[in-house]
């Protein structure tokens, strides 16, 4: 980590500047809002699932930079992974966020490992996990008769 707060704060204006996943996807699947109401930070994330695997997403909404750079980079990372593979990834961003994951661990979020300072930022960490949660929710409400 040679200068992670550079790299933070790039990534963090990168994703809100360009964000590659924030548009209003059609035919989705799976549909959840999620907000975090400590920030004012809402998110519409938008799924489309086939055999398990997330063929493609997005999202819409509103909210503080680290709110919507945490989203648009989980979707860069979690598109064409299986539903059980982007459980994984949330489960350690997560628990990374909250100062609970291994180095080996976080070599696993790539990207969004940048974001791992914000473990040392307690009134933002709800904004950095809005996206992640959502996508647990999202998952966790689906009914489960998949035919
Ligand atoms: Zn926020």
């Amino acid at each position: 980590m040679i200068d992670n707060r550079s790299f933070y704060n790039e990534i963090l204006t990168e994703h809100n500047m360009h964000p590659d996943f924030k548009y209003d996807l059609e035919n989705a699947d799976l549909i959840l809002d999620g907000i975090n109401p400590s920030c004012g930070d809402e998110i519409t994330l938008k799924l489309k699932v086939e055999d398990d695997v997330i063929v493609d997403g997005a999202f819409v909404g509103d909210g503080c930079a680290i709110s919507q750079a945490s989203a648009d980079i989980m979707l860069g990372m979690i598109i064409g992974k299986t539903r059980e593979e982007a459980l994984h990834l949330a489960d350690i961003f997560i628990r990374m966020i909250k100062g609970n994951a291994t180095e080996e661990e976080i070599d696993e979020l790539e990207e969004a490992g940048a974001l791992r300072d914000i473990s040392h930022m307690p009134s933002r960490v709800k904004c950095a996990v809005l996206g992640w949660h959502t996508l647990e929710e999202i998952f966790k409400n689906r009914s489960s008769n998949n035919t």
